[in-house]
């Protein structure tokens, strides 16, 4: 299989190549040429196989071009070595739970996936660059992912003050290593812009290398999918009533994923895009335009996103018709305030803790869901991630001290000279 650009369907590239370059020219982004669709047994005995087994067979049609299926087996094993539990929270409602891996958000999974798949393809060869931009969850998870991969160097900018102590603390912690994590004065949006404009800088580009970590990058999209696979199985082991699926959405690299994984056949009712107040994607499912605009603070800071860098693959995915996305895909906007109450609530009535992001999606899942329907909404990080909201909520929580002494930090302004002084 080829990895095709969103820009230009001419440029083809291996997986290897999509993998290694993290973007395609002009700033498309690299999607499957064609998406392969299960057998129809595959679901009729998903019970009977294990999170591995699905796991490989539904990534080996994308890779095998680039990797063979035992080296897929064993970079899948490193990815998949903690569970993604879907939990009952009230009535029909459902967490699937992706924070159990160690910087304890669903990124670990696309981290530790790109990272295996970096060291799988670098043998050898000099040294890479990654530059990747954080709101919080992904620089912690690319840490952890990369910290000590041989061959690789990570620079990853966060926004300053913006992100919560303790994935400041994930990003920093890693002193004396591969791993450094650098402190822009602005906001997530202009993070990301500063890794545009030096992925565009082809003299940079050949001098170190670079490569993307965000979720531009397809080795974070695919492995995304497989906890839809995991929950679909989950649920059928005890209903079958059609499923909805609310996610937590930011740059819309989780919720692409899942319309990938219902392309090749799971059978998810509808997805619905949980957005906070950045609600660039809940205003293009009402007007059918597209309006990108800064971002704004929330508590759940890691969906402060005020251009998705994913919009252009959904684009891709649904032909640019704003009435397929409709048909598949409900959105909703949520305040910080309600974000508040359903912590709250959730905890006092059903005992089970959110973190905003979380609550985000479970407020979105309630409005949407027929009677007839069980809902899910992805818990993408752990509420200890985020104690500093939870406690604005449920005040009784204890508090957790997070120790930044010991922590190696680099601070620039909000401009691509100093970005360049550092790299
Ligand atoms: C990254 C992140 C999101 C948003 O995910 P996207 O794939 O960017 O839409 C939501 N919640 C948490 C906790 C995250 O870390």
């Amino acid at each position: 299989m080829k990895f095709i650009s969103t820009k230009n369907t001419d440029e083809k590239v291996s997986f290897r190549e999509a993998v290694l370059k993290g973007m395609a020219i002009n700033k498309g982004l690299f999607m499957p040429e064609i998406i392969p669709v299960m057998e129809k047994n595959f679901f009729s005995k998903l019970g009977n196989l294990s999170d591995l087994d699905i796991a490989t067979k539904v990534i080996y049609p994308f890779v095998e071009e680039s990797i063979a299926q035992n080296d897929l087996l064993e970079i899948l094993k490193k990815t998949l070595s903690f569970p993604t539990p879907v939990v009952h929270v009230a009535g029909r409602v459902y967490a699937l739970e992706l924070f159990h891996g160690p910087t304890q958000a669903f990124k670990d999974i696309g981290a530790r996936f790109m990272a295996g798949c970096f060291s799988h393809f670098r043998n050898n060869q000099k040294k890479a660059t990654i530059l990747v931009a954080t709101s919080g969850d992904t620089g912690s998870a690319v840490a952890h992912g990369f910290h000590q991969v041989d061959g690789v160097e990570v620079v990853i900018l966060f926004p300053k003050g913006k992100v919560s102590p303790y994935q400041e603390y994930q990003m920093t912690s890693i002193v004396n290593s591969n791993i450094r994590a650098i402190e822009v004065d602005g906001t997530f949006d202009d993070c990301q812009a500063l890794v545009k404009q030096a992925f565009a800088d082809k003299a940079l580009n050949q001098q170190l290398s670079l490569s993307s970590a965000n979720s531009i990058n397809i080795a974070r999209l695919l492995p995304q999918m497989l906890y839809y696979f995991f929950a679909w199985k989950q649920i059928r082991q005890f209903s079958s009533k059609p499923i909805v699926i609310s996610v937590p959405s930011g740059n819309f690299g989780n919720l692409t994923a899942g319309i990938i994984a219902k392309r090749m056949g799971l059978p998810i009712e509808r997805f619905i895009a949980a957005n906070n107040i950045n609600n660039t994607f809940t205003k293009y499912m009402e007007t059918g335009r597209y309006m990108p605009k800064p971002s704004v603070s929330t508590y759940s800071n890691a969906m402060d996103v005020g251009a998705p860098s994913n919009f252009e693959r959904l684009m891709h995915l649904f032909g640019n018709n704003p009435d397929a996305i409709r048909n598949e895909i409900h959105s909703y906007s949520i305040d910080d305030e309600h974000t508040l109450d359903e912590i709250r609530q959730v905890y006092k009535s059903h005992n089970y803790k959110l973190d905003p992001h979380g609550a985000v999606g479970k407020i979105c899942l309630t409005k949407d869901l027929n009677v007839n329907e069980l809902g899910v909404f992805l818990e993408t990080a752990h509420p200890q991630k985020f104690n500093e909201v939870v406690r604005l909520a449920i005040p009784m929580l204890p508090d957790s001290e997070v120790d930044l002494s010991g922590c190696a930090k680099v601070s620039i302004g909000n401009n691509y000279m100093d970005l360049l002084k550092i790299l």
